[in-house]
C-alpha cells in the first residue's frame, strides 16, 4: 500500500502521472466542482492543480492532512498563499516548465497583430480578398517595451533582438545592470508607455498589479500602440482596452489571458482589432510534460520531507 494519496484536480500529462503512480495511490478527478472538491479534501496528503482550481482557505480548513499543494504550471493566485502559511501546508510550482511555450505564443501574438494574420485568414474563409487593405507594419526596427522581464519576457526579449527589434523594459524588481544583461534597454514605466511600439505583459497579478494597464497607462502611450498580454487576466482593465481600441490610441491588442475566464463574447472580446485566444500559453505537448514531471517529483519531494526546489510558501 502506497504511504500518500495524492489528488488530481485540474489533469495532469501522463509522466507526471506514471511519476506519482510509482510512491502514491493517485485520484484523477479532473474537472472536480468547488463542492466536491471541499467534500473530498479531508482524504488527501497531496493536491495538484493547474489554473481551474481555486484553492481557498475553505479548502484548507477542510484539508486535515493536506501536506502539499502542487501547481503545475508558474501562475499561483489561485491558491489562498496565506491560508496555506496558517495551516502549514507546502506550496511549490513548476515555474521552468512552460517558458518557452507562453514566449513562443506572445511572439506568435506579436506577429499576428502586426500582420493582422487572423483577420486575413478569417476574409479568404469569406471567399474575399482584401490585398490592399491588409497592409500591416513591420517587427524590425520598432520599439518592444517589456513589463516584467522574468524567465518569459527575457525570452520573448530574446525572440524581438532577432527580429531587429529594440528593446526597453520595465521591472522594478530586477537592478538596471541585470536588465541590460538581459539584453534590455532599463526605463521608467511611464517612458516604456511613450516610447514603445508594442508592448507585452510579463508580470505577475498581485495588488499593485491588478488594473495597471487602465486609463492613465492609455493616455500616456504612443498613437498606435499594440499590446500583448499572455501573463494573467486583471493586469489590463478590460473596458479601458475597449475605449482605446474604439478610439484609434489603440491599434490592436492581443489577449490570452482575461479577468473572468472563459470571459464569453464580450465587447472587448469580440472587437475587430482584439486577438483572442482561450489561455493556450502553457498548451503545448512540451510545457505539459515538463509541468506534470516537475510537478509530480516536487509534490513526492515535499511528501517525503525532501528538498525542495520550488517552494511557494
Ligand atoms: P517571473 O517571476 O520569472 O517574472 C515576472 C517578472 O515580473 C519578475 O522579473 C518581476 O520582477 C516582475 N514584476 C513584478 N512586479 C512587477 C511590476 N509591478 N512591474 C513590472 N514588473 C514586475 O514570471 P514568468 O514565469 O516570466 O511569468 C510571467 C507571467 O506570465 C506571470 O503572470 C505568469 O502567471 C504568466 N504566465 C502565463 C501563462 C499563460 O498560459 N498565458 C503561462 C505561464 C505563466
Amino acid at each position: 500500500m502506497s504511504d500518500y494519496n495524492i489528488l488530481i484536480a485540474d489533469g495532469l500529462d501522463e509522466r507526471g502521472q506514471s511519476i506519482l503512480c510509482s510512491s502514491a495511490t493517485v485520484a484523477d478527478k479532473s474537472g472536480i466542482s468547488a463542492d466536491d472538491l471541499l467534500k473530498a479534501i479531508p482524504d488527501y496528503d497531496g493536491l495538484i492543480v493547474r489554473g481551474r482550481t481555486k484553492v481557498t482557505a475553505s479548502v484548507m480548513d477542510a484539508a486535515t492532512r493536506l501536506k502539499v499543494i502542487g501547481r503545475a504550471g508558474v501562475g499561483v493566485d489561485n491558491i489562498d498563499l496565506e491560508a496555506a502559511k496558517k495551516h502549514t501546508i507546502t506550496v511549490v510550482n513548476a515555474p521552468m516548465s512552460t517558458s518557452l511555450a507562453v514566449a513562443e505564443l506572445t511572439f506568435g501574438l506579436l506577429l499576428a497583430l502586426a500582420r493582422e494574420i487572423p483577420r486575413a485568414d478569417a476574409s479568404m474563409k469569406q471567399g474575399q480578398w482584401l490585398k490592399k487593405e491588409l497592409e500591416g507594419v513591420e517587427l524590425s526596427g520598432r520599439t518592444l517595451g517589456l513589463i516584467g522581464l522574468g524567465r518569459i519576457g527575457m525570452e520573448v526579449g530574446r525572440r524581438a533582438s532577432a527580429f531587429g527589434m529594440n528593446i526597453i523594459a520595465y521591472d522594478p524588481l530586477i537592478s538596471e545592470d541585470d536588465i541590460k544583461q538581459r539584453g534590455a534597454e532599463p526605463v521608467s514605466i511611464q517612458d516604456l508607455f511613450a516610447w514603445s511600439d508594442f508592448i507585452s505583459l510579463h508580470l505577475p497579478l498581485n495588488v499593485q498589479t491588478r488594473d495597471l494597464i487602465g486609463p492613465l497607462a492609455f493616455s500616456q502611450m504612443k498613437d498606435g500602440v499594440r499590446i500583448v498580454c499572455a501573463a494573467r487576466g486583471g493586469i489590463i482593465d478590460e473596458s479601458a482596452l475597449l475605449d482605446a481600441l474604439n478610439s484609434g490610441k489603440v491599434a490592436g491588442a492581443a489577449l490570452d489571458v482575461f479577468g473572468q475566464e472563459p470571459p464569453g463574447l464580450t465587447e472587448t472580446v469580440s472587437h475587430p482589432r482584439l486577438i483572442a485566444t482561450p489561455h493556450i500559453g502553457a498548451q503545448t505537448a512540451e510545457a505539459q510534460s515538463r509541468a506534470a514531471e516537475d510537478i509530480a517529483n516536487e509534490v513526492l519531494s515535499a511528501l517525503r520531507g525532501g528538498s525542495l526546489r520550488w517552494k511557494v510558501a
